[in-house]
């Protein structure tokens, strides 16, 4: 049966990972893209998921288009790395504002169908740096951390409407995000992953369709590392 799914930030990088895979696997696939075009084959709708009109007016054509969302996966996230004492409230409040709040808004918008339906999946993209921490991340770590939280009372509460909520931790993956960062410390970075590289995106995307997948039916409320073991041991 064709589900209908819903990827934040799915327009590049992981985001789209996910959104391909998805709809590999017969599901109809929506994202949402803030800046640019929707990525070719999928529907895409603008959103900024700071924005909660925004976002409602989203899930509204994608309910018009494919019907209510029946897995939400929460992935847009940003960076905006700084020393804690170089570090704008700005800079803390706007990170939290994107990765946590804005994976509040559209886990609100998504539950309201799926509760009347009885069924759902909702994933939430943290990172293994909610878990270990990062110095001068502390903006993001918190935000990645925080979704822990989130997931795990949304699984307590909406359990017994057959909505899994779970969380996906990757470690350092090969995105924009990552490129971003100079050669010496990706270098640093690798030496200390046990497998020594960085994951790919279709790496995520493949543990992401396990997650909204009939097969993980009795997981719920787990955070699953995806990360060649940088983080084990959380
Ligand atoms: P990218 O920077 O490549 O993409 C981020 C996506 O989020 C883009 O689609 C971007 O849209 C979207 N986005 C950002 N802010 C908003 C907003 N306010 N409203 C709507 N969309 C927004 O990131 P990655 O693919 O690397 O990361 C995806 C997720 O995975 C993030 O949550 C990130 O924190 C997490 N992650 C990434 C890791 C990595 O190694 N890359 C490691 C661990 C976690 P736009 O194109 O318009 O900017």
């Amino acid at each position: 049966m064709t589900r209908s799914a819903l990827v934040t930030g799915g327009n590049r990088g992981i985001g789209l990972a996910i959104a391909r895979e998805l709809a590999a696997g017969g599901d109809a696939v929506a994202v949402t893209h803030r800046s640019g075009e929707p990525p070719e084959g999928l529907f895409g709708v603008q959103c900024d998921i700071t924005d909660s009109a925004q976002v409602d007016a989203a899930f509204k054509r994608v309910e018009e288009e494919q019907g209510p969302v029946e897995v939400l996966v929460a992935n847009a996230g940003i960076t905006k790395d700084q020393l804690l004492a170089l570090m704008s409230e700005d800079d803390f409040s706007s990170v939290l504002d994107t990765n946590l709040t804005g994976a509040f808004r559209v886990a609100k918008r998504a539950v309201r169908g799926m509760m009347r339906k009885r069924t759902g999946r909702i994933i939430l993209t943290s990172s293994v740096v909610g878990l270990m921490g990062s110095a001068g991340q502390a903006n993001y770590a918190a935000s990645k951390a925080g979704l822990v939280g989130f997931a795990r009372s949304l699984a307590r509460e909406l359990g017994s409407r057959n909505i899994t909520v779970n969380v996906v931790a990757p470690g350092f993956i090969e995105t924009d995000m990552t490129a971003a960062l100079p050669e010496e410390r990706q270098a640093e970075i690798k030496k200390n992953i046990p497998l020594g590289r960085y994951g790919s995106t279709e790496e995520i995307a493949k543990t992401v369709r396990f997650l909204a997948s009939e097969d993980a039916a009795y997981i719920t409320g787990a955070v699953i590392p995806v990360d060649g073991g940088l983080g084990m041991g959380h």
